[in-house]
């Protein structure tokens, strides 16, 4: 399933690439810029998460315990399963599994239009960041990409179906681990 799952992602990917390309003047995203993955929730579906973890599998045992730490801390931290926090997988404000990251976090930065034809922005639009020129308090001024990039949408989307995935079910990252 793996092997058909970065099948996908190449294609998927692909698309994201175009639409970055498209979208670039109001994109703001550079090295360093670490914002989406330090404030959310972060939804990662079964097959994700296997995925993710192949990514931390390789990583060196130095960076392994630093995941591990931010985890533990965050878990004891944890006082509500509402509250957003930050990716225990940002190291050294830089993703420490990219290759493997999940489907949401391809998306960061991106504006897109939803299924009641709402737009959704990225929060750093509210930053000085993504968007943030063609925002005027509610009125996104504008065309944002054209397709609904939500998780669900994407794991239900024809291309997942064409190479007949099967993602399970959908949680926040911290809650995959015990
Ligand atoms: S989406 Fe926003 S916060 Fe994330 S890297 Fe891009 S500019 Fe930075
Ligand atoms: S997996 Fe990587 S890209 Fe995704 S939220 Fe965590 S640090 Fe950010």
């Amino acid at each position: 399933m793996l092997n058909l799952y970065e099948k996908f992602l190449k294609e998927f990917d692909k698309k994201l690439t175009e639409y970055f390309k498209e979208q670039s003047e109001h994109i703001c995203c550079k090295e360093g810029c670490s914002g989406c993955c330090e404030i959310g929730d972060y939804p990662f579906t079964q097959l994700e998460m296997m995925y993710l973890m192949q990514g931390y599998k390789n990583l060196p045992v130095m960076v392994q315990n630093m995941v591990r730490n931010n985890l533990m801390q965050i878990k004891s931290n944890r006082v509500s399963t509402h509250l957003f926090y930050k990716c225990p997988f940002l190291i050294n404000n830089k993703c420490s599994v990219y290759k493997y990251r999940g489907i949401t976090c391809r998306t960061f930065g991106l504006a897109y239009v939803c299924k009641d034809n709402t737009v959704k922005t990225p929060e750093c639009a509210h930053e000085g960041l993504c968007y943030s020129k063609v925002i005027n308090g509610k009125e996104f001024l504008a065309e944002p990409v054209k397709e609904n990039l939500d998780l669900l949408e994407i794991t239900n989307s024809k291309l997942a179906k064409k190479y007949k995935l099967e993602f399970g079910p959908s949680r926040s990252l911290i809650d995959w681990f015990p």
